[in-house]
Formats: structure tokens, C-alpha cells, sequence
């Protein structure tokens, strides 16, 4: 359906109909306001509809990997395993779809182009590549933080006979990879997963490594009945645990001991208790994990301790071994069976800095040393995080600049929610917002919250336009950049600043300083009228 600049405006535009458009879609319905969403895919469920690769797994666990906005919600569904696989997320997250009635406001295969907002009419003029054209007052971008996937620009990519696959676009036939020779490509939490799945299929898989990465195996489990009927008796205590908690995650408390704190014995049996939990909480056992490089060498050394004893050739052991990171500076990775999959004999590990990729040919792969030929080459090297899929919309003022052109230096924002200069525009886990450190619901969840009431609170006052204050944006950037400073963070090349994307500028992109310690902050803000924001009737 096209929609013209004839029809009434509407309450908001939301982009994007995963976790985070969803439930933008009900909380914005249940105040009463006409919402429209458009969705690139043909369905609901964001990265968990993209991204079908075999394997493909939340590690935050099933019963915090979930809305918690309806008890009956959370009561009724049943996660059938500890870590839920991709299916069930999707199934999930259809089920939300269905039960709250959300997709009668979601244009689907629709991907917004661009969005322009007039300061005459303070409204949001949105166009999508299907030609619909809306006005809105608000603009809400909900298009996840993971969602742009990235194709590294070998040259080649056309000639290629086999197939090519990206992780973050996988067919929903799924692929059967029986007696094919497979090149793998990356090595981050996807690459991680999909690799043992492969291995399992292929008569050949290699694996063309640029950097090693710590993994910890996941230890899923099918959900525990007796856990779960626990959990759920005091679901809203969990609950709220994990909305006080630093990465939004009840499992996850904050660690009071500093590593040296305990002798090395004990922090030993410490670390071996946290390595048989398998978490992604493993690097906040001690406080100081992720801020002294002393305190995380210990932690570095006992897991690539257990890499060495897991991978039978020493060479191979040697180079899954990371040396050039502090543990959990890049996103740390489960996995199930991964380290042992380099003890088949059908697999073969590459380094990619000894023999850089130079070009994808019609038949494999070359790279400095040899040609190797393929049947098909997956992709799993990742995203332009966090700012990515915002900057894939051309959004501007009239007559005034883009938001690409403002964030050239790096993204600017106010609590990772507005960006002073574009009224009006919310960013749902936007950049400078705790976002992809903690659970991604639990974020999610918080700042739609957060927008719902505040939109409420400019139509119960009759304003109709509200823009970050560019000092109090410039103060909370320097506060985001601070806190990050403090921690070993900024010293790994990660998607986290940016340094996956050739040419992005390097930005610690989210906000370290603890989801609770956030969530805080932004209702001080919005109970001081909204402290930081000019609104305006
Ligand atoms: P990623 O962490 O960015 O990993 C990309 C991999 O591709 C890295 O090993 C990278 O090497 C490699 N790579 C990129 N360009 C390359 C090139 N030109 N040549 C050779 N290698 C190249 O991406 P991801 O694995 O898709 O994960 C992204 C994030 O999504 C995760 O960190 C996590 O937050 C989320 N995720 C979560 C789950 C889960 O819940 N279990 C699963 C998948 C993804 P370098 O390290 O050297 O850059």
C-alpha cells in the first residue's frame, strides 16, 4: 500500500518490526497512538529471522532472552532448551506478533529510505523503497544494533562459481553442505557456531582465520522443568534484578573481589566453577576483568589454557590461541563443540595474517600462498554495528544537514536515545546507549518504556516537538568516552569502536557505565521535566 502526503499524519514511523519495532508497535498502540512500521524482511523477528545459519544460538539464557512486559506472556511460553536456537526465537517472537495483534501495522519486504523532518510542520516526511511516502510526528528507529551484515570488498566476490552465503543472510531453504568442499570465513560468535555445524556436513571445511577469539563452551542444556517452574514463581523478582543489573542480565551479578584479591589457587577453582556455568558472565567473575590487564591475563591464560588441552595439534592449538586481545574486550563467544571441531580430520585452519585473502576467484579462494577451490564460501565477518543500519537512512532537516554528515567524527547523542539537530527522531538502543553489552531485551525494553512515556508526556502538555540540547550531548559523549577509557575496551580492534569497518571512525560505540547505573540516569532526566531536552509546543 502507498501512502501519500494526503493522509493524516501519524503518531510515529517506526523502522524495523524485531524485538525492539514490536514492541514499539504495542507500547505506542497502548497509548493510543497510530503507528506504522516497515520491515525489510517479509516477517517479524529481526536478527532471528536473518540470521538461519546452522547453529545459530542466543547466548543471553532463554528465560532472559524474553519479553517481560506481560506476565502472561512469560508464564505461558516454554523454552524448550537453556540457550534457545534461532527456530524457537522466531517462533517466539511470531507468537508475539500474534498475541498482541502487531501485524496489521507493519508494511513487510519494505525498507525505509529515507526520513526528513520540517521544522515548519515538526513533522517526519518517511519514504520506503516501495514508494510509500508518511508523515509522522516521531521517528522512531528500531532497526537493531547487529543488522547491516558486512561483506569484506575482496575482489572476485562476482566471479565466483560456487554459492556464496553471508551468516547474517542465510536462506530460509536452509543449505545442505553433504560432501561439499566449504571455506569459512571469520571467526567471531557466528563464525563460532556455524563452523562445527559445517564440519559435521562438508567433506572438506576450512576456516580462514584473522584473529582467534576467546570461546567458552556454552554447556546447553534442554530447559530443567524444575528450574523453570522455580524461575517463573518469581519471574518479576528476576526480572527486576536484571533491569538494576550492569548488563541487564539477573544471572549476572556484579562481582565485588578484584582477581588478585584471591590466591592463585583459589582463583583458579574461581575460574573453573565460572568456566562449567558457561556464560557469557565468565569475565565478570572478578571486578577487574575488564579494566586491569594484570587481573585479565590471569583469566586470558586459564582459557587459553583449556584451548591448548582441547585442540590436539600444538600448531593448530597455537594459532586459536588469541595473544592479541585482553579477554572480553572483543564480544567473548559460547559454543558448543567448537574448539574440538579442529580435531577432524576433514578440517583445515587458515591464517589470514601469514596468508591474507587477496581475491575470490571463480573457483575458491586465493591468497598470498595458493588458490584453494571451493563449492561455497560462507560469510561470517559481521556487521557495521551499532550506527549501521541508523546511517543506511538518509535522515536530514530540510535545508539542513544529514545526520551522516554530523556523525562523520563518530556518532553524537544524548543518552543514546536523540541526536541534538534532528527533533523528534528516538534511537532505540541508539549509540552512547548501554545497548550491546547487556541483554538486548532488557535494553530494548527500557527505551521504549522510556520514549512511550515520554510521548505521552509531550501530547499531556501539548508539545509537539522535543531535540536534544547539543551541551548536554556534548557532556554525556564525554562521559561515554571517559568510562570507556577506564577499561581495557578501547585497546581491541572490535566492532565495538568500529574497527571491523574500514574508514568508520574508531568510537567506543556503547555506553560501559552499567545498564542499572543507566536506567537511573534516564528516569532522573525525565522526572527533572525531561532535563537536557528543549521541548517545545
Ligand atoms: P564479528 O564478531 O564482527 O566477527 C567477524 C569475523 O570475521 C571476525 O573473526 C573478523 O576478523 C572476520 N573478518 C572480517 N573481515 C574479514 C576479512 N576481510 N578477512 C578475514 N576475516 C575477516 O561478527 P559476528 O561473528 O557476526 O558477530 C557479531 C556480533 O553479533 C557478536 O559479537 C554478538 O554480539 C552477536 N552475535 C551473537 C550471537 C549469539 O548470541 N550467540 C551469535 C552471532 C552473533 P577480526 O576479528 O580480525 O576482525
Amino acid at each position: 500500500m502507498t501512502e501519500t502526503h494526503e493522509s493524516a499524519p501519524l503518531d510515529a514511523v517506526i523502522v524495523g518490526a524485531g524485538f525492539a519495532g514490536m514492541y514499539a508497535i504495542y507500547k505506542l498502540r497502548q497509548a493510543g497512538m497510530r503507528v506504522r512500521a516497515f520491515e525489510a524482511g517479509e516477517d517479524v523477528g529481526g536478527t532471528w529471522y536473518w540470521n538461519r545459519y546452522p547453529g545459530a544460538r542466543c547466548d543471553v539464557e532463554s528465560v532472559e532472552y524474553s519479553y517481560s512486559f506481560s506476565e502472561e506472556l512469560q508464564q505461558e511460553w516454554q523454552w524448550s532448551e537453556r540457550y534457545a536456537a534461532q527456530a524457537e526465537i522466531l517462533r517466539y517472537a511470531n507468537h508475539v506478533a500474534d498475541r498482541f495483534g502487531l501485524r496489521d501495522a507493519i508494511g513487510f519486504e519494505t525498507r525505509v529510505t529515507s526520513g526528513e523532518f520540517d521544522s515548519d510542520t515538526n513533522l517526519w516526511t518517511v519514504a520506503t523503497d516501495r514508494g510509500d511516502v508518511v508523515r509522522a510526528r516521531f521517528f522512531v528507529m528500531a532497526g537493531g544494533c547487529l543488522s547491516l551484515p558486512r561483506m569484506p570488498d575482496f575482489p572476485g566476490l562476482d566471479e565466483f562459481q560456487g554459492k556464496l552465503y553471508h551468516t547474517g543472510m542465510w536462506p530460509h531453504e536452509g543449505v545442505d553442505f553433504s560432501g561439499l568442499r566449504v571455506g569459512v570465513i571469520g571467526t567471531g560468535s557466528s563464525g563460532i557456531q556455524v563452523i562445527p555445524q559445517i564440519a559435521r556436513q562438508a567433506s572438506e571445511l576450512t576456516v580462514f582465520q584473522r584473529t582467534p577469539n576467546f570461546s567458552l563452551p556454552a554447556f546447553n542444556r534442554a530447559m530443567d522443568p524444575e528450574f523453570e517452574r522455580e524461575y517463573k514463581a518469581i519471574y518479576a523478582v528476576h526480572r527486576d534484578k536484571a533491569r538494576y543489573s550492569s548488563a541487564g542480565i539477573a544471572g549476572h551479578p556484579t562481582p565485588e573481589k578484584g582477581a588478585m584479591d584471591d590466591a592463585p589457587d583459589e582463583r583458579q577453582r574461581v575460574y573453573e566453577g565460572g568456566w562449567l556455568r558457561g556464560t557469557t558472565g565468565f569475565t565478570r567473575i572478578y571486578k577487574d576483568i575488564l579494566s586491569d590487564p594484570v587481573a585479565n591475563s590471569t583469566m586470558a591464560e586459564f582459557v587459553r589454557e583449556k584451548i591448548r588441552r582441547t585442540v590436539k595439534d600444538p600448531k593448530v592449538a597455537a594459532l586459536l590461541t588469541p595473544t592479541d586481545h585482553h579477554i572480553g574486550t572483543k564480544r567473548i563467544c559460547l559454543d558448543t563443540g567448537y574448539f574440538e571441531t579442529y580435531n577432524r580430520a576433514n578440517v583445515t585452519l587458515r591464517n589470514v595474517r601469514s596468508e591474507p585473502i587477496v581475491s575470490i576467484t571463480s573457483q575458491g579462494i586465493r591468497t598470498e600462498a595458493a588458490d584453494y577451490a571451493y563449492d561455497a564460501i560462507v560469510f561470517a565477518t559481521g556487521y557495521d554495528a551499532v550506527t549501521g543500519a541508523v546511517l543506511n537512512i538518509d535522515i536530514r532537516t530540510k535545508g539542513g544537514a544529514s545526520l551522516a554528515e554530523k556523525w562523520t567524527a563518530g556518532p553524537r547523542t544524548y543518552l543514546g536515545l536523540m541526536t541534538a539537530g534532528f527533533p523528534n527522531l528516538f534511537l532505540i538502543t541508539g549509540p552512547g546507549s548501554p545497548s550491546v553489552l547487556t541483554n538486548m531485551l532488557t535494553s530494548i525494553e527500557h527505551h521504549v518504556e522510556w520514549i512511550a512515556e515520554c510521548l505521552q508526556h509531550l501530547r499531556d502538555k501539548g508539545m509537539v516537538r522535543m531535540e536534544a540540547q547539543r551541551g548536554f550531548e556534548d557532556e554525556w559523549v564525554e562521559h561515554v568516552n571517559q568510562v570507556a577509557d577506564a577499561t581495557l575496551f578501547p585497546t581491541a580492534n572490535s566492532w565495538y569502536t568500529g574497527a571491523n569497518i574500514p574508514g568508520k571512525p574508531r568510537v567506543f560505540l556503547p555506553y560501559i557505565g552499567g545498564h542499572g547505573n543507566y536506567r537511573i540516569k534516564c528516569a532522573e532526566v525525565a522526572s527533572n521535566g525531561y532535563e537536557g531536552f528543549a521541548l517545545s509546543a
